[in-house]
């Protein structure tokens, strides 16, 4: 894990569309000063990618703040949290961040042909120190403490493809995991349905696998085994982001979806379940994971 804490080397864009939307959008990524955080700004407004101005999460998570929207912000905040990236600002010309490949691969891409920027101050982290469980119907999410960050997704659909699987994630991991490359998936089956619903305008073999019964649309296939369960810890991570430090903890979802993420994390800041901490008092372990 990184010590200090980190922006961009220079402003930078990405253009692309919305998945739900299906929108042109263009983002500005700008370097922020240390101890700024991840802020999104629209229309002038600066929204803090923080979960008290998360809302609305059909088939993605939004932050709203002042009567400005920015949509499906998961991706993006997955991939400034792999590259450990914690202050940055993001402007962003339309309601919806671009679904680029539907992974967080191209972010991650394009942030590192600019570079990263080390500051010398010290990255704060926050730390799990003790056990919280959120729970909806039969899903829920259990963190407990731990030296690094983890965290798993256990999947269990009724169809063979994704079945009842697992996939899990580690820090120490990032340059090899293939969490980062995992894209959004659906089922044929969903698809008019979403479009009725006004989503996945966007949406097309290129920004998403398809899955029909037991079967990949996508001619390409899946990019490697157990994708659709990898993308879904995918999005927990983006969302844990949401807490507005890298987490330290032990993070499990079962069948959780964004929504339940963001009142996971909620229930951190009121369970009084997080410390915050600089790089430095972090134990030993944490530092080398
Ligand atoms: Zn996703």
């Amino acid at each position: 894990m990184n010590k200090y804490q980190r922006t961009i080397e220079k402003e930078m864009e990405i253009k692309g569309i919305g998945l739900h939307s299906g929108k042109n959008v263009n983002l500005k990524l700008i370097p922020a000063e240390a101890n700024t955080g991840i802020i999104f700004i629209r229309n002038g407004v600066s929204i803090p990618a923080y979960v008290d101005y998360a809302n609305g999460f059909d088939f993605s998570t939004s932050l709203y703040k002042d009567g400005q929207w920015v949509k499906t912000i998961e991706h993006l905040m997955a991939a400034l949290f792999f590259l450990d990236i914690d202050n940055l600002f993001i402007e962003i010309d339309n309601e919806e961040v671009p679904i680029l490949d539907g992974s967080a691969k191209v972010f991650m891409e394009k942030i590192k042909e600019v570079g990263i920027r080390e500051f010398k101050e010290e990255k704060l982290f926050a730390v799990l120190t003790k056990e919280i469980k959120t729970t909806y119907e039969d899903r829920f999410i259990v963190g407990k403490p731990s030296p690094y960050f983890k965290a798993t997704y256990h999947a269990n659909y009724n169809n063979s493809i994704i079945g009842n699987k697992k996939a899990t994630y580690i820090h120490k991991d990032a340059l090899t995991s293939e969490i980062p490359d995992a894209r959004t998936y659906c089922f044929l089956e969903e698809v008019d349905f979403l479009r009725r619903k006004g989503l996945a305008q966007g949406g097309s073999l290129k920004n998403a696998v398809v899955i029909h019964e037991d079967n990949v649309i996508n001619p390409e296939g899946f990019r490697f085994k157990d994708e659709p369960v990898k993308h879904k810890v995918l999005d927990l991570i983006g969302d844990l982001y949401l807490i507005g430090h890298s987490l330290v903890g032990d993070f499990y979802s079962f069948k959780g979806g964004h929504k339940l993420n963001a009142a996971f994390v909620k229930d951190l800041i009121l369970q009084e379940a997080i410390d915050i901490v600089p790089a430095s008092e972090l134990h030993k372990e944490t530092l080398k994971a």
